[in-house]
């Protein structure tokens, strides 16, 4: 039978292979734009969806195990939770401010850096030491550095020529890690500090030599500025949900009213004569591919090559979150939580205090701590039992505080292939793929390795796939 597309309310199939954020935020804005004449499906390796976002009941609520957080100037996320009735669980910080942990000490993150990349030695000395302070005020007494427009480096390369490792070690890797799972010399500046590229690019235009400290210099007073003269009451810098991610995945599946197919891992799509013939749900009309890069790549093998051998490269960060609940809040640092860079004296990476951090885990009384281990250059301990991960979170924790504390309750929570490294030339590889299965007539992509690692990002990518496949396939 030869398909119609345009005008009609003929029934239509849609598979969305992945059940993360993006996959049912794909099926949640499918059923909205269709209404009943849509038979979604949701095709979910796993025997639950969420994927990053996994929710844990402790005795004395719910705790999320994987992103806890989002970024309070994604207004469009904000508008979904309200859209799926979930206003009401929305949270905001207690502000206490987060730390590093130098030479023994907790010390404050200093504010007049982007990225932890300072523009003057003295308002970092306490964290890099004097000799590295010196170096960093340096810099305009040396070769300027060039830089081509378009071009990409890596972080930790950029910041070591120009202001030495100690900034890249103890500032820039703790706190990108702290989102990307990867040290700076992983990750790329074009797409982990676009503000950043897209100055250098302006000042790299005429050829001529500048120097990396005057360009964070004028970053830092465009901040500035930007916060003056912002007025009203700013939106709040992160939420979180006080039900846990949970509430709006289940939210937005339900809402979707699509078939979950739960421990049903696609293993290939084709083309056929009603559209696409998934391995192994069978005939649909279109498709959106919502997981992580490495299976998108392998589910587009036989029909967009190069996105394939694009989406290949990327590679995925495993990390591990211990999550404690104690009885009390006794010698818990009054912090939201401590990046710990790679010379730090622990196994963890970061520690969350998040009943610090969120006043209404703090109102459940005792005390919540969530420790991270692992970065993309240190997968191992995702492999580690469940008592080693749980013994390295105790130690490390009296390490930062002095204080050796036993949890009532622990989770330990493995994150295999957690969070796409975007490095060097990242966001190329992922626009020659997203290019290309754009083209593709009932095929759409979305998921974290689009846009941004963060959940209203990866969310966005599914709305965007629905509105692609809608559009594409006449059914607007
Ligand atoms: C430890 C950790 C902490 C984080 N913290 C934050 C935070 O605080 N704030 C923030 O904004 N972001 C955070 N993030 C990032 C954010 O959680 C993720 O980027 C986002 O949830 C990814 O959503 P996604 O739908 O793109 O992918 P995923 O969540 O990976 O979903 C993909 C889904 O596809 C399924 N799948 C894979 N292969 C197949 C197949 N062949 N067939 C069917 N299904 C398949 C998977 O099982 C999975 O359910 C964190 C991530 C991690 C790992």
């Amino acid at each position: 039978m030869t398909p119609q597309f345009s005008g009609d309310d003929r029934p239509v199939k849609i598979a969305v292979i992945g059940g993360g954020i993006a996959g049912v935020s794909a099926a949640w804005k499918l059923r909205k734009l269709l209404g009943e004449r849509a038979n979604i499906l949701i095709a979910e390796a796993y025997d639950r969806i969420g994927g990053k976002l996994k929710t844990v009941n402790f005795a004395y609520g719910p705790v999320d195990m994987g992103a806890e957080a989002f970024m309070g100037m994604r207004q469009d996320f904000v508008e979904i939770i309200k859209d799926v009735g979930l206003e009401s669980e929305l949270r905001t910080p207690s502000g206490l401010p987060s730390g590093l942990f130098i030479d023994g000490q907790l010390v404050d993150i200093p504010r007049a850096t982007i990225m932890g990349i300072p523009a003057d030695g003295s308002t970092v000395e306490h964290i890099v030491g004097s000799k590295a302070a010196q170096r960093i005020n340096a810099e305009r007494d040396g070769v300027p550095m060039t830089w081509a427009p378009g071009q990409d480096a890596s972080v930790g390369q950029l910041v070591e020529a120009r202001l030495g490792s100690a900034v890249v070690h103890r500032l820039v890797s703790p706190m990108l890690g702290g989102v990307y799972s990867s040290s700076a010399y992983d990750l790329g500046v074009r797409a982990t500090l676009p503000q950043l590229a897209s100055e250098l690019d302006r000042r790299g235009a005429d050829g001529g030599g500048f120097f990396l400290t005057d360009v964070v210099s004028d970053l830092l007073a465009e901040r500035q500025q930007r916060s003056a003269s912002g007025g009203g009451s700013p939106a709040p810098t992160f939420y979180s949900l006080a039900c846990g991610y949970r509430g709006v995945v289940n939210a937005l599946a339900q809402q979707a009213d699509a078939e979950v197919l739960y421990n049903t891992g696609v293993e290939a799509i084709g083309r056929s004569s009603k559209g696409w013939y998934i391995e192994p749900i069978g005939d649909v009309d279109a498709v959106v591919i919502a997981t992580p890069a490495p299976t998108a790549s392998v589910l587009l093998q036989d029909m967009a090559v190069k996105a394939s051998e694009a989406l290949s490269s990327i590679e995925l960060a495993s990390s591990v979150v211990v999550g404690m609940r104690f009885a009390s809040d006794v010698g818990i640092p009054q912090r939201s939580g401590v990046l710990l860079g790679s010379d730090a004296p622990t196994e963890a990476k970061a520690f969350t205090f998040s009943s610090r951090k969120w006043p209404h885990l703090a109102e459940r009384g005792g005390a919540f701590v969530r420790a991270s281990f692992g970065t993309l250059r240190e997968p191992w301990y995702v492999e580690a039992d469940d008592l080693a991960l749980l013994a390295y979170a105790i130690d490390d924790l009296q390490t930062l505080t002095g204080e050796r504390k036993k949890p009532e309750e622990f989770f330990v929570q493995r994150w295999w292939g957690g969070i796409p490294c975007y490095g060097p030339g990242y966001q190329d590889i992922v626009n020659a793929a997203y290019e290309e299965v754009r083209d593709i007539k009932g095929l759409a992509l979305a998921g974290s390795m689009l846009n941004g690692v963060g959940v209203p990002s990866a969310a966005a990518t599914g709305i965007a796939a629905a509105e692609e496949i809608v559009s594409e396939m006449g059914w607007g």
